[in-house]
């Protein structure tokens, strides 16, 4: 397994079938940011882009991502930040520690989304090469299905 040290992003409409390690593929239109798993494991992270997920800020040539990315769900558990394009590694967490990330990421997901719990964990989603979407798609599309419920209604 070879650690990917850096991630170039590249803006796309959809995300590609076949994920390129070392590239950050990023779709506006999705909202989604997804690559491989830093570690070189060859697994997908899909991170949504949302308030209460992921952000990004892009300076014209190089990305920074925050919060961390915490891939629990994977059997490398890897956890990194990525800073201008470079990846930084922390430390593994215990699963103390992820539990307690994941209740306040709950929590702030109830807050922010009072009506629409439950909503998953804003872990990333790992998802088999079967071109099965991430499930970040999932939950955006309910959000989306919500929306347009409210405004259809009145
Ligand atoms: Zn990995």
């Amino acid at each position: 397994m070879n650690n990917i040290a850096q991630l170039i992003p590249k803006f796309v409409l959809n995300i590609p079938e076949d994920l390129e390690g070392g590239i950050l593929f990023i779709s506006g239109e999705h909202r989604t940011m997804i690559h491989l798993c830093a570690c070189g494991c060859g697994n997908e992270v899909a991170l949504p882009i949302s308030p209460i997920d992921w952000r990004f800020t892009f300076d014209g040539e190089t990305i920074s991502i925050s919060p961390s990315v915490g891939s629990w769900s994977l059997s490398c558990r890897s956890h990194y930040f990525i800073h201008e394009n470079q990846v930084h590694w922390a430390e593994d967490w215990s699963d103390e520690q992820i539990e307690g990330g994941r209740r306040r990421d709950r929590l702030r997901k109830d807050n922010y989304y009072p009506k629409l719990s439950p909503l998953g964990a804003s872990t990333p989603s790992a998802v088999s090469h079967n071109g099965k979407k991430p499930a970040g798609w999932a939950w955006l599309s309910k959000l989306k299905h919500w929306i347009t419920g409210r405004f259809d209604k009145k």
